[in-house]
């Protein structure tokens, strides 16, 4: 049987407490955690559109500046008097050699194409026509054909289809325009993609990620491998999303982050693409440390809690068993004991009221609880009537009889008392020595005389072991009539010396004032 309650139970708190505890530091964990790796993302994509911007200003666009320079030096050698018209058209082998010379210079580009503005051409290395195929008419290529467009600049084809290779290519041309602004041709630098690409293969990238060059088409201009080069590495769609000049697009349905910093001339734009798992994968391990420490902390919490709950209870036990029994190496279940002292404590507390309310010898209240009733009774005006019970010549009783007959008798006019008063809800006390006091109260008032006549016929007509004894009593009864209670007791009194001089063995009710 479980005896005892959850209210007994310190170590419910304890547990609930550290609970507590536990959750609102679990939940801190949580919350830095997260905040620390949003905060560490953050700074990734802020690495990340640094390198972008590195890798467009440091070395791609040095690399489009070197092509730029030599170009326009190029070009305007060839504005000068008939420089182009005698290449092309007076001493092509002479020309053929110039180019040469320059191509050398230009590693990262293949060929280099010049022609008047009539369509004279000449292409160094020389390539030959194969006899089948059509005629090679410089007029119809994209360099030549683009070339009043772009005015003195020099501008970049898209990509095309070189005609002597059949392979893609991408070409960096520029009028040749005389000094009198008279345009005598173009010259072009059919680009060597491949080699362009090598300095981007040189590069370390700060998180595992691709980055390469792409045209407004999102097609592979510069790449580290040659492979993917014109292939279409951006979809044109999130191309549309790069507005500004530098910046990051989010691919959603790939989850990869694009970085870009865009050029004007060409349309190209430097990207660098890192997988969102990437980052996330880079958060992760550097917020682990403190995860762990979190977690660390989070179960020394769990174990000091358990320990506090056990360290609790056996201090608790023991100072109860040295209480109660001295005996400190005994351990019985806490709340058990606990409660079978508090409940023992309480009989106890229950017996010694009723030890200093009950008399001894006759089993009726006794003084003392006769004057703190009755003093609630009028303290609470309620209606109540006296009655003084006084045994009939005791003293010869005693003296007749002995003492220990007279206790006798004592004990036995209160049990016919209780027996006759206590099944109404009527009070008996000893008031002293073999004085009686009854006390009515508001129920038992009507019936008052009656019961006390009963009680009285009881004992009269009572036999008693020893030979010839005979025992009455007289009583005198009043109601309290808001009167103090020492002169309710002097009206009962009286009426009692009366029921005495009047022959005893009879009740006297007290003449009303
Ligand atoms: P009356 O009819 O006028 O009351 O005469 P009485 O003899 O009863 O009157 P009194 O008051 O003179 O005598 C009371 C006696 O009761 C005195 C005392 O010895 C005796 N007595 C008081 N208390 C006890 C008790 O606890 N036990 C015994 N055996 N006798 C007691
Ligand atoms: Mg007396
Ligand atoms: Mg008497």
């Amino acid at each position: 049987m479980k005896i005892h309650s959850r209210q007994l139970s310190f170590t419910r708190p304890i547990l609930v407490s550290f609970a507590g505890l536990l959750v609102g530091f679990i939940l801190i964990a949580v919350l830095v955690t997260l905040s620390q790796r949003k905060d560490i993302v953050e700074d990734y994509h802020e690495i990340n559109r640094n390198f972008t911007h590195n890798l467009a200003v440091n070395y791609t666009a040095s690399i489009l500046q070197e092509n730029d320079h030599v170009l326009d030096r190029a070009a305007r050698f060839y504005s000068h008097n008939d420089a182009l018209h005698n290449a092309v058209s007076i001493d092509r082998v002479h020309g053929l050699e110039r180019l040469m010379q320059l191509l050398v210079l230009m590693p990262r580009v293949s060929s280099i194409s010049i022609a008047d503005e009539a369509g004279h051409y000449l292409r160094a290395p020389q390539a030959i026509i194969e006899a089948n195929k059509d005629h090679f008419d410089a007029k119809t290529r994209p360099w030549f054909a683009h070339q009043a467009d772009s005015a003195i600049f020099s501008r970049y084809t898209d990509a095309y289809v070189d005609f002597f290779t059949h392979q893609e290519t991408i070409t960096l041309f520029r009028p040749v325009v005389a000094p009198d602004g008279l345009l005598k041709g173009t010259l072009a630098f059919h680009l060597d993609l491949s080699s362009m690409s090598y300095t981007l293969r040189q590069m370390q990238s700060p998180v595992q990620g691709e980055y390469f060059v792409v045209n407004r088409l999102g097609r592979a201009v510069l790449h580290p491998h040659t492979s993917e080069i014109l292939k279409t590495l951006i979809a044109p769609s999130l191309m549309n999303k790069m507005t500004n000049g530098e910046g990051a697009v989010y691919d959603k349905k790939n989850d990869v982050w694009i970085y870009y910093y865009s050029f004007t001339n060409p349309d190209w734009f430097v990207i660098f693409k890192v997988s969102g798992t990437t980052l996330s994968d880079l958060a992760r391990h550097e917020t682990i440390t403190v995860a762990w420490g979190f977690a660390l902390v989070a179960i020394l919490i769990v174990l000091f809690g358990l320990y506090l709950r056990h360290a609790s209870r056996t201090v608790l036990m023991n100072i109860i068993n040295a209480i109660n029994t001295g005996d400190i190496k005994q351990a019985p279940k806490l709340e058990a004991t606990l409660s079978k002292a508090i409940l023992s404590n309480k009989e106890r507390e229950l017996t010694y009221v009723r030890q200093a309310t009950v008399d001894a010898l006759t089993g009726c209240k006794n003084r003392r609880a006769f004057d703190s009733e009755v003093a609630a009774l009028i303290n609470d005006n309620q209606p109540f009537a006296l009655s003084m019970v006084d045994i009939d010549n005791f003293k010869s009783i005693n003296d007749t009889w002995g003492h220990l007959s007279g206790d006798i008798v004592l004990r036995n006019v209160a049990r016919e008392g209780i027996q006759v008063l206590k099944p109404h809800g009527v009070s008996l006390y000893r008031y002293g020595g073999e004085e009686f006091a009854v006390v009515f109260t508001e129920d038992s008032l009507p019936g008052a005389i009656d019961l006390l006549e009963e009680w009285r016929e009881k004992v009269a007509q009572r036999s008693w072991r020893e030979e010839g004894l005979r025992v009455t009593f007289s009583g005198g009864f009043s109601e309290w009539s808001m009167e103090p209670l020492d002169q309710l007791i002097s009206t009962v009194d009286e009426a009692l010396y009366k029921a005495k001089q009047q022959g005893k063995n009879q009740i006297l009710r007290s003449k009303p004032v």
